[in-house]
C-alpha cells in the first residue's frame, strides 16, 4: 500500500506556515513503514524537537484505478477517517530552507497516524464533513471538508494521473490552521463530527 499526502489544501493553513496557495494539488508520499500499526505505540522521535500534528481527514482507496476523471473519481473510495499526519517541523524548515525533500521531517516510521475507518454514505459525501482533534481535551485544530482548496474527487483525478491508485492506499487531505506543537505526554483524540476515532498519548 502506498500513502499519499496533501500539501496546502487549506487556505489558513498554507498562510500561517507562510506558503503560497497552491494552483494544483501538491503531493508527497510516506512509505507502507510510517503506517503506525493499530494498537502501536507512538514514540516521540530522537531527531526533533519540534513535533507538530497535524490533525487530517484520510480517505481509504477501494478500487484499483489510474487516469482516473474528476467525475469518476468517487468511486474510488468507500471509507474514510482522521488521521494525523505528524511532521518534524525543525527538520522541515531545514529541508525547505535548502529546496530539499522533505521525507526526513514527513515520512518517518510512525508518522502516519489512522483511526478507525468509517463507512462512506451517500448523505456524508453531500454534506461538509466536519473533523477534530482535542489535545488533553482540549480542541486545538478543526477543520471541514468543504474549506478544502481540492476536493477529494480532484485529489484523486490528480494523483492518478502520476501513481496506480490501489486497493488499501490511503489518502491524508491536508490540514486545516491550527497546527501546533505535541510533547510526551499528551493524549491525541481525533473526531469526525462527534464520534471519537483515535485515542493515543505521545510516549
Ligand atoms: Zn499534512
Amino acid at each position: 500500500m502506498k500513502i499519499f499526502c496533501v500539501g496546502r489544501n487549506y487556505t489558513e493553513h498554507a498562510k500561517e506556515l507562510k506558503n503560497e496557495v497552491p494552483a494544483e494539488p501538491v503531493i508527497f508520499l510516506k512509505p507502507k513503514s510510517a503506517l503506525l500499526a493499530p494498537g502501536a505505540q507512538f514514540y516521540y522521535p530522537e531527531f526533533t524537537n519540534e513535533l507538530h500534528y497535524e490533525a487530517e481527514l484520510v480517505l481509504y482507496i477501494s478500487k484499483n484505478g489510474r487516469y482516473i476523471p474528476e467525475s469518476q473519481a468517487h468511486k474510488y473510495y468507500d471509507h474514510i477517517t482522521v488521521g494525523i499526519d505528524f511532521t518534524a517541523r525543525d527538520i522541515q524548515a531545514e529541508l525547505k530552507k535548502k529546496g530539499l525533500p522533505w521525507e526526513k521531517a514527513k515520512a518517518w516510521d510512525g508518522s502516519a497516524v489512522t483511526g478507525r475507518l468509517i463507512r462512506l454514505t451517500p448523505d456524508m459525501l453531500n454534506a461538509p464533513l466536519a473533523f477534530s482533534l482535542k489535545i488533553n481535551n482540549v480542541l486545538v485544530q478543526q477543520g471541514s471538508s468543504s474549506d478544502m482548496l481540492f476536493s477529494f474527487n480532484r485529489i484523486i483525478a490528480d494523483i492518478s494521473q502520476y501513481f496506480t491508485l490501489n486497493i488499501g492506499d490511503l489518502i491524508y487531505t491536508g490540514t486545516p490552521a491550527g497546527v501546533g506543537e505535541c510533547v510526551v505526554g499528551d493524549v491525541l483524540a481525533g473526531y469526525l463530527g462527534d464520534e471519537k476515532l483515535f485515542e493515543f498519548e505521545i510516549n
